[in-house]
């Protein structure tokens, strides 16, 4: 039983014929994906999510094992030394925010989960700096549970190609869960990510080469497609 957009309705059958041909060409182009933070379990998995923003993957992997080397639990970045973490942290940029956002990170996950990542989207988003999308992004990562995390490039591919017509993340995350199964929704995210960042990128979109270009319903794909030929 298919369930409802964020706008009430419910997806037709060629709706959902078009998600399921879209993801099905994502499945062949990644059979297997996840994201590119190194992580041992969903604690790692927030604290890196904390220090991406506004940065490489690769620089938050190349801070990371010091920084857990350092703090190996909640509890000890709880009670860190925050210019000692700073210096750590410092070259993912806005460093004295991260170093902040994680340290009270770490004191919620104690004070409110003794310590223990809670396996909730509700709990998860009331840590301090944990959204949505990091939330889901944790659940479906860590766990495989059905979520979908709804990011700028979500955003952008799923527009582009007809999937929603909302523009906030929470409708369009309904819009996407209306339309497809439950038990493929933890593998939404990092596919259309994947698929943003390598042909339907914000400013330059492949279009001329793109094998979505078919179903795609963004009108100005045919303008970009024909300067490219
Ligand atoms: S045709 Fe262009 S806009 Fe449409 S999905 Fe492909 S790259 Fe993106």
């Amino acid at each position: 039983m298919p369930g409802q957009r964020a706008d009430g309705s419910t997806p037709s059958s060629a709706d959902r014929g078009k998600a399921r041909a879209f993801f099905n060409r994502l499945l062949k182009r990644y059979p297997s994906i996840g994201t590119a933070l190194d992580f041992e379990d969903a604690w790692q998995l927030l604290v890196v999510t904390v220090l991406s923003a506004q940065t490489t993957d690769e620089n938050v992997n190349k801070v990371a094992p010091n920084l857990f080397a350092a703090y190996p639990t909640p509890a000890d970045l709880a009670e860190a030394n925050p210019e000692v973490v700073e210096q750590i942290v410092f070259s993912t940029g806005f460093y004295r925010q991260k170093t902040k956002s994680i340290i009270k990170l770490a004191a919620d996950l104690e004070d409110k989960f003794d310590g223990s990542v809670p396996r909730d989207l509700d709990d998860l988003v009331t840590l301090a700096g944990v959204g949505r999308k990091t939330a889901s992004v944790v659940l479906a990562e860590v766990w495989d549970d059905p979520a979908i995390a709804v990011d700028t490039h979500v955003k952008r591919v799923a527009g582009r190609i007809g999937l929603t017509s909302e523009t906030d993340p929470v409708k369009i995350e309904k819009d996407l869960k209306a339309l497809y199964p439950m038990s493929t929704w933890s593998g939404v995210s990092m596919r259309f990510i994947q698929f943003g960042r390598d042909t339907c990128d914000a400013r330059r979109p492949d279009c001329g080469n793109c094998e979505m270009f078919k179903i795609c319903e963004w009108p100005d794909r045919i303008e970009i497609a024909g300067k490219a030929r």
